[in-house]
């Protein structure tokens, strides 16, 4: 079944380290946006099934429940998506309360995914987040009042002047609060990034590369001890709370994305809507097409991107499920380059199935670049 990603481009400010497509909140252009999407969304319409919607920023709970009560319901008008769809909107704790969340639950919203990076107010203070500590624990709690039962939280590793045990220090307050699912991210710091700057100015370093191995390796032994089950480089659940729409980017799914520079990817096609917010809703407004950077990928390409994704899940590579797919033996194509990361323990073969040890999961991008 197809996912719809709704991209939401508007923040109350931006952080020193963002890399995302995302402008300052401006009240006239979020009504013109949400115009174009709803608009975008129609054009789109097709009787095909859908199970996931995910709302994606940016900050998506800035927008107004009815906002996204009507972006919901012009996916429902456009495509058959299925009674038990999961619905995922994220939302940064500044930007919630309980009657907030109540109201984007009636809107149709069933997970939150709420981006708190961190549990010690230093460590938000030196990535300019809005929140507090307190406005995370406050965020999810109200989360929990509004009947979220499925509620994912962000956080980030490696951050400045952060140590391992700083680190764990947010890892534990975060299972303390029992969401089902977490996201956990290594900062990267672009070389154009304010906090680069930061950085410089007041001395601020990142620990050594040993250390940030260890963070993350003693991050997932925390997480598995409490039930929060790793199923990808990245990303823990508890039984049956894994990220449904997330999944299919791994799975070589397909999925469509709606508003400025949202991703799609269809039957081997994969193209980017226009990037600025102004230009996407003049695009929409005047019929012209929003699709850039339109690539049909070759069969061999097509392969390499759904090794090179299945690389990313715990369970890995289904070397029978590319046999049914793409006619390819995985082992006799790659294996004498895939050799060495079993010989030095990154990479593990069982049967037809090829998976990252967790050590592996560290050098993720060496084994994935014998794919691409
Ligand atoms: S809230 Fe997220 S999308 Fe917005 S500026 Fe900060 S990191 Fe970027």
């Amino acid at each position: 079944m197809l996912g719809l990603y709704v991209h939401v481009p508007f923040c109350s400010a931006i952080c020193n380290y963002c890399n995302f497509n995302r402008g300052l909140f401006d009240g006239d252009l979020k009504n013109g946006y949400v115009e174009a999407v709803v608009t975008e969304i129609a054009r789109a319409a097709e009787p095909q099934a859908a199970d996931t919607i995910y709302f994606g920023g940016g900050t998506p709970s800035l927008l107004e429940p009815e906002e996204i009560a009507r972006i919901v319901e012009a996916c429902e008008s456009g495509f058959d998506v299925s009674p038990d769809r999961e619905v995922t909107m994220e939302a940064n704790p500044e930007s919630v309360s309980e009657a907030r969340l109540a109201a984007f639950r009636r809107a149709g919203v069933n997970r939150l995914s709420i981006g708190v990076q961190s549990f010690r107010g230093d460590e938000l203070r030196r990535l300019s987040r809005l929140h507090t500590v307190d406005r995370a624990r406050a965020a999810v709690a109200e989360a929990r009042a509004a009947g979220f039962d499925n509620l994912s939280l962000d956080l980030m590793m490696w951050l400045p002047e952060q140590s391992v045990s700083e680190w764990l220090q947010s890892v534990d307050a975060a299972i303390a609060l029992a969401p089902e699912h977490l996201s956990l991210y290594m900062l990267e710091v672009y070389p154009n990034a304010p906090l680069k700057d930061e950085m410089a100015r007041a001395r601020w370093s990142q620990a050594p590369d040993d250390d940030a191995a260890a963070m993350y390796v003693e991050a997932m032994e925390r997480l598995e001890a409490a039930g929060l089950e790793q199923y990808e480089i990245s990303n823990v659940a508890r039984p049956g709370r894994r990220s449904r729409h997330n999944l299919k980017y791994w799975t070589d799914g397909d999925w469509l994305g709606f508003g400025p520079g949202a991703h799609s990817t269809r039957g081997g096609v994969r193209w980017k809507n226009t990037s600025s917010t102004e230009e996407y809703v003049d695009r929409v407004s005047c019929g012209a097409s929003l699709a850039v950077d339109v690539h049909r990928l070759t069969p061999d390409q097509r392969l390499g991107d759904a090794l090179f994704t299945a690389l990313r899940l715990v369970d890995g590579i289904d070397g029978n499920a590319i046999q049914t797919r793409y006619g390819i033996d995985v082992w006799r194509r790659y294996g004498a380059d895939l050799e060495p990361f079993i010989e030095v323990g990154c990479l593990r073969r069982d049967g037809a199935r090829l998976s990252l040890t967790r050590q592996g999961m560290l050098l993720a991008h060496e084994v994935m670049s014998v794919f691409v």
